[in-house]
């Protein structure tokens, strides 16, 4: 049996500010520099694009000299010569607000020529605006006051007691901390490094296996073929649209933002309403992920969920609105890495596993199984079932192991392999310079 092991990993904290008005300006003039030094870059750097296109049109010769850099440290180059005369105001914000700006803008860079997203854009004021400050910047007070460089000691509306007890006992270390200003609220979201205790993994005598569907979200069933968990999927979204859809049509009879031109208070207000209900969507969201993958991980021991290639089914329009609704990715990421915490093991059926197409009674195997057809019915043995629950049950069943103590794919045949997210590191807080990424501890 192996025993518990001590692991790095990155976790994130976040709480809602309750600043003074003199505080609001303060954290405005830094998300405002934030999106100034990203416009200010990104502006830079297509300019240089097209000049060097205008050049090769008109047959000049243009070199890999011609075009400026995009990683961080080009920007940060390109930044430090040129703020004094187009940022003359720069040092009014604690100056690592512009290195995140600068590291985001170069991963956005990175993202783009990678093939996994369009060119950067530049950012627009009064959307959600951010900035995020190196861990050297802040520190909490007690577990009511963040201290923030530049900016003061602010209130949180929630105690923060879990991190400044983690904080004080020196069992973790804040990297950086992001702040959002969405709809008027300030939300504060420290990235931490913690030292967490990994439990042996647990021998699997709770198994589960979790079927996700239209209808029911997430369906989970034992191996002998007791129905455990049926979570109704609530259609956050599908629900919302014709309220979102009046508000967007609405705002959009109103005079938005146009070059040279303010918007119209008519306008903000309307288009609040429209980020309103963009913002129930997504906590409502969040929130029953959390509670479905926190009492996963807590009371099984060994998880067997679809490995759903989302990207692909995304592809297909009719599903695409309801299989993002339901967040399968989300859904598996938080799975796997609170498996991890508490000990249990997350295995992902292989792609091509037939789950749905499986009799849970005979073993039969369906050539085919239409989505919209919601019972399974065997021809071979009779067995007439609820679709998803023949589906977990067969995931239950699924005698795949996981590649390590957490998680990892069993077969990673075909599909497309998203690329490993590349960590940049910001160069002047060499206290940051951390590119551990959550480790998980091999079996
Ligand atoms: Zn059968």
């Amino acid at each position: 049996m192996p025993e518990a092991t001590f692991t790095m990993i990155h976790q994130g904290f976040s709480y809602l500010l309750d600043p003074t008005p003199a505080q609001r300006a303060l954290l405005a003039s830094h998300t405002g520099a934030s999106r100034f030094c990203h416009n200010f870059l990104l502006g830079v750097v297509l300019a240089n694009w097209k000049e060097n296109r205008d050049k090769k049109e008109s047959g000049e010769e243009v070199t890999r000299e011609s075009y400026l850099g995009t990683r961080q440290l080009d920007l940060q180059k390109l930044w430090y010569e040129r703020r004094a005369e187009s940022a003359p105001w720069f040092t009014d914000n604690a100056s690592s607000t512009y290195n995140y700006a600068q590291l985001h803008l170069a991963q956005a860079f990175a993202n783009y020529f990678a093939g996994r997203t369009r060119v950067p854009a530049f950012k627009s004021k009064g959307r959600s605006e951010s900035f995020t400050l190196a861990g050297g910047s802040t520190r909490l007070v007690d577990s009511h006051h963040v201290r923030l460089s530049r900016i003061g000691d602010i209130k949180t509306y929630e105690s923060m007691r879990k991190l400044y007890r983690h904080l004080e006992r020196g069992r973790a270390r804040i990297l950086s901390v992001t702040v959002t200003e969405r709809r008027g609220n300030y939300t504060l979201a420290f990235t931490a490094e913690m030292s967490r205790v990994i439990p042996a993994p647990r021998s699997p005598a709770r198994v589960i296996g979790i079927d996700v569907g239209l209808t029911t979200l997430y369906t989970g069933a034992t191996p002998d073929g007791t129905q455990v968990l049926s979570v109704a999927n609530p259609r956050h979204y599908q629900s919302r649209q014709a309220r979102l859809a009046r508000a967007q049509r609405v705002a959009s009879r109103r005079c938005g933002p146009r070059k040279g031109v303010a918007p119209s208070n008519r306008w903000r207000r309307a288009n609040q309403r429209v980020q309103n209900v963009h913002a129930d969507i997504a906590n409502a969201r969040r929130n029953l992920i959390h509670e479905t993958t926190t009492m996963l991980a807590k009371n099984y021991d060994r998880i067997v969920v679809e490995d759903l290639n989302v990207k692909g089914m995304l592809k297909n329009h009719t599903l695409a609105t309801h299989i993002s609704d339901a967040a399968w990715g989300e859904f598996v990421r938080q799975l796997e890495y609170k498996a991890t915490w508490y000990g249990s093991t997350v295995v992902r059926a292989d792609r091509f596993f037939p789950s749905s197409k499986t009799c849970s009674s005979c073993g039969a195997v369906k050539a085919k199984l239409p989505l919209e057809i919601r019972t399974y019915h065997c021809e071979t043995c009779g067995l007439t079932m609820d679709r998803d629950h023949n589906a977990a049950i067969n995931l239950a069943r699924c005698t795949s192991q996981p590649t390590s103590a957490g998680t990892r794919s069993v077969a990673g045949r075909g599909g497309e392999v998203r690329p490993k997210r590349r960590k940049l590191v910001v160069k002047a807080h060499p206290d940051e310079a951390s590119t551990e990424t959550l480790t998980l501890v091999g079996a």
